[in-house]
């Protein structure tokens, strides 16, 4: 995969980066599972729609028709790339964090007044768990070694539930975070509803890497983030279906969200703005829109080529070397998109991590991943590195991170590293 290039342009894309040595390279962002950098496209966008923003929906003044409708128009755009149906909503949020909060104060309640009941794996990213644990107390299922058994689990799980307090909701990893692997979307969708459940995916891995269609799939609800989808920070979607959001409680109290207030009563609207209290960031749904418009424009099978090459060339370079173990959920999952976690024995990930950084340019992350539980039970509890690659890497910079970690195997750090803070650093 060496001669692999990138696929589109990403702002960051040429950036040189000095190393401990002296010397000076160019930088591996082999993190964009964290942050993806933004597509050229879409900073050329935010330039260019930059001098055109205003206030939106109140104001009357001709900047402010411009910018009602520039972020009217990036919903549409934001909805129609997931394959939103009709009566979908589209609610542009801060990120997926945002999007599974808002969707968990929107979950009906029991008949008996209970919260309603949601199901999630132990598999999930905190953004995925959290939100439900506090707002539902949801159940969390220890998945099992292969996918196949994991699906049996959810399954028995949905039927033994269904007969008394049936499970509203299941809510799933579109991809997993740590590891790239996902289960089988069909079959998921499916189960939840022939249990009278509906499915939310957190699309936080999956959407910049796979094209997903809500109304092709049957998903419920979908979450992602502007920033990993190669748009800057602070704008991201929950797309899905319009009954919960509606009766839901509206996520903030404020301006935008309400029809007629009173001093003691208030009329909320219906619709994305019920959720969208406040001045929205319109400039971070145009980057949002011109990111999904970018990645539409390309072949998703392309796509596909282009980073699982690149996956299988990590997996099967670092599992070549000595002492290096690839993290892994299921032992039959398959297409997972491309993240690779993994441990080199005898040397702590935050180590290899500030090795990478300091001795070859190069970015990973390293951690937990705010995986904690699924970290646990796979026994990485003391944490391991993750590289992780999308349409702006090349293979150069894979080819890079394989020949660095068998060198550190091999000759150990050429620098000293000590923890300052709990980091480690040079
Ligand atoms: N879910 C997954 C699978 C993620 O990888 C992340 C980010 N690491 C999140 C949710 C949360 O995304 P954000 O920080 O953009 O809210």
């Amino acid at each position: 995969v060496a001669h692999l290039a990138p696929l589109r342009p990403v702002v960051g894309g040429d950036t040189r980066v000095p190393l401990v040595d002296g010397t000076e390279v160019g930088y591996a962002n082999l993190d964009v599972a964290a942050s993806a950098p933004a597509l050229q496209a879409v900073a050329d966008r935010v330039t260019q729609v930059l001098p055109l923003y205003a206030s939106v929906h109140r104001g009357a003044g001709y900047l402010s028709q411009v910018s009602t409708a520039l972020y009217e128009t990036a919903r549409r755009t934001v909805g129609a790339f997931v394959g939103a149906r009709e009566d979908d909503l589209t609610i542009i949020t801060r990120n997926t964090t945002d999007s599974l909060n808002l969707l968990a104060g929107c979950v009906p309640a029991q008949p008996d007044g209970e919260p309603g009941r949601v199901l999630v794996l132990d598999v999930e990213h905190h953004a995925n768990l959290l939100p439900w644990q506090r707002a539902t107390g949801a159940t969390v299922l220890t998945g099992g070694p292969t996918v196949a058994e994991t699906l049996a689990q959810i399954r028995d799980e949905l039927a033994d539930a269904a007969a008394g307090r049936p499970y509203a909701l299941l809510a799933l990893t579109g991809a997993s975070n740590v590891t790239g692997e996902s289960l089988p979307v069909d079959r998921i969708v499916a189960l939840a509803h022939e249990h009278g459940a509906r499915v939310v995916l957190d699309g936080a891995q999956l959407v910049p890497h796979r094209r997903i269609s809500l109304e092709a799939t049957g998903v419920d609800y979908l979450a992602f983030s502007g920033h990993k989808t190669y748009a800057p920070f602070g704008a991201g979607a929950l797309v899905g279906r319009r009954d919960w959001l509606d009766a839901g409680t509206p996520y903030l109290a404020g301006g935008g969200a309400v029809r007629r207030v009173r001093t003691a009563v208030t009329d909320w609207h219906e619709g994305p703005a019920r959720h969208e209290a406040g001045s929205p960031n319109v400039v971070g749904a145009v980057a949002l829109a011109a990111a999904c418009e970018e990645l539409a424009a390309l072949d998703p099978a392309e796509v596909v080529v282009h980073e699982s090459a690149l996956r299988q060339r990590l997996v099967e370079g670092l599992e070549a070397i000595d002492r290096v173990e690839v993290v892994r959920v299921w032992a039959d999952a398959v297409d997972p998109v491309g993240v690779v976690t993994f441990t080199v024995s005898g040397y702590d990930p935050g180590l290899v991590a500030a090795y990478l950084s300091a001795e070859h340019g190069i970015g990973v992350r390293d951690g937990r991943f705010c995986a904690h539980p699924l970290l646990g039970r796979l026994g990485f509890d003391a944490g391991a590195v993750r590289a992780s690659v999308g349409v702006g890497t090349a293979g150069e910079e894979v080819e890079r991170l394989v020949a660095a970690v068998e060198r550190l195997v091999v000759e150990g750090p050429q620098a000293g590293y000590d923890v300052v803070d709990g980091l480690w650093v040079v």
